[in-house]
């Protein structure tokens, strides 16, 4: 039985699906910069969730949504428009911004092997559904017009504190300063921008006789209301989306339909960078070439990820993921040696495994699992195919007289014949094989 923490309840539950096909809606990247690995390490999260479901034998539909219609710099209606931030960074149209790096962030599902969603949803092939969205909460009373736009009244939907806890009337004392005085309550949102005369904005459409754009929540009601229908099963997204992305979704889709939104909420919490937040001013916006030019390919990032909860707070820092790589080396090693060994013991590891990652998802749980059993030759393709790791794929062959040579440096080593252990490692490298002492263990590796 699979356990998921709902955030909605604050609490473990037994996950069912609603229907016959698990609904998971995943909210997407704004596609106006390279995605940096604390963007990554969510969708890695989610892919082992869907994984992990597939291992529970269920058939699954989700939907991530691309926002490539620009939305602005903070998650409230202010700052600038990220596209158009893109835009004048690089010179090129807004268009031409949100298609580079819509492409750039699916090469990124490619290399990290994240299991590709069953619809990908660019927010701008649903500007008629958002049209037809605000007018049926305009019609039934839950939005307003301002000068600059169409308003969400969220003192309209009674509930709307509830699944993010919010403190609204102390929301209201703290935005007062930055408070428009046409808006009725501190937290309503628009769900339509007016573009003012003059105004530059490149992404505009003709909607209430005027130019403008839709609202970045919008987008992720409007998608699940067309490509899955509401209630979905899984929601899923960073914390950072609880108090204002996702509540606000949550409302729009009230509003819309009368219904709720999901009956799953998962978050991954944040990743850290040498205990600093992931910012451009910190220049830690690392990407995975950015890992790659330092000498670490993308499963290493996802094995470092795929070590810790996604849950609990990470802090990046070289070091751990040369842990990471090492690991994933000694793992690696662990299967070459397979092959001579023809393995058949049994102690059902792989069950253990099962059993970590379906108690919420606990993947370091299951990464212990690895490290301290002996695995199968079949056990290991199931850790492939749960953690889409590529270890077999990336597992040389071993020559029996290589082979020969670990075990016996291993036996040295045991021994703290450290003479003849290096004797070995140098007999190794004449082989084109380097071996290093690592805290995984002696891991070795073709040169
Ligand atoms: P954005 O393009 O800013 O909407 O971010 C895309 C996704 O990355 C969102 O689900 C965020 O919650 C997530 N995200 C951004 N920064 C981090 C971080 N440092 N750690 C984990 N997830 C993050
Ligand atoms: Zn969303």
């Amino acid at each position: 039985m699979l356990k998921l923490y709902n955030t909605a309840e604050r609490k473990l539950e037994n996950f069912k699906p609603l229907g016959e096909v698990v609904k998971i809606y995943t909210c997407g990247p704004t596609v106006y910069s390279r995605a940096h690995i604390g963007n990554l390490t969510a969708y890695i999260y989610w892919d082992l969730l869907v994984r992990v479901l597939k291992f529970n034998e269920f058939k699954i539909r989700r939907v991530l949504n691309l926002t490539d219609v620009g939305h602005l710099v903070s998650d409230g209606d202010e700052g600038e428009d990220k596209l158009e931030k893109g835009a004048k960074r690089e010179g090129k149209t807004v268009w031409e911004i949100a298609e580079f790096y819509s492409k750039d962030f699916l090469k990124n599902f490619r290399a990290l092997e994240l299991a590709p969603p069953e619809v990908i949803a660019k927010a701008t092939d649903y500007i008629s559904d958002d049209m037809a969205a605000v007018s049926k909460m305009m019609e039934e009373g839950f939005v307003y017009e301002t000068s600059d736009g169409i308003y969400f009244d969220t003192s309209r939907f009674e509930d709307y504190a509830k699944f993010a806890r919010l403190d609204l009337s102390g929301l209201k004392a703290g935005a007062r300063v930055s408070f428009s005085s046409e808006k009725r309550n501190a937290a309503d949102f628009a769900v339509w921008k007016f573009i003012q005369p003059g105004e530059k904005h490149a992404m505009r459409w003709d909607y209430l006789g005027r130019p403008g754009y839709p609202g970045w929540h919008l987008e992720c009601s409007v998608i699940i209301h067309k490509e899955l229908g509401e209630p979905i099963d899984i929601h899923a997204g960073g914390v950072d989306h609880i108090p204002i992305h996702h509540t606000n979704e949550i409302a729009q889709t009230y509003a819309m339909t009368g219904s709720s939104l999901a009956r799953f909420w998962l978050h991954c919490n944040f990743i850290t960078i040498d205990g600093e937040k992931v910012s451009k001013s910190l220049g830690n916006t690392y990407t995975l070439d950015d890992l790659s030019s330092r000498g670490f390919s993308a499963m290493d990032f996802k094995m470092w990820v795929l070590a810790g909860h996604y849950q609990g707070t990470r802090n990046f820092t070289f070091e751990s993921l040369a842990a990471a790589k090492a690991r994933r080396l000694n793992w690696r090693n662990k299967i070459a040696l397979l092959y001579q060994k023809n393995n058949i013991n049994n102690n059902n590891a792989f069950d253990r495994i099962i059993a970590a990652v379906n108690d919420n998802l606990n993947s370091p749980e299951a990464f212990s699992v690895i490290d301290t059993s002996d695995l199968t030759m079949e056990d290991w393709q199931k850790v492939d195919e749960l953690f889409g790791l590529n270890l077999i794929a990336d597992t040389p062959d071993v020559s029996e007289e290589i082979y020969a040579l670990i075990n016996e440096r291993e036996k040295a080593r045991a021994e703290k014949n450290y003479a003849r252990s290096d004797e070995i490692r140098d007999e190794l490298k004449k082989q084109g094989i380097s071996v290093e002492d690592t805290p995984s263990g002696p891991v070795w590796q073709y040169l």
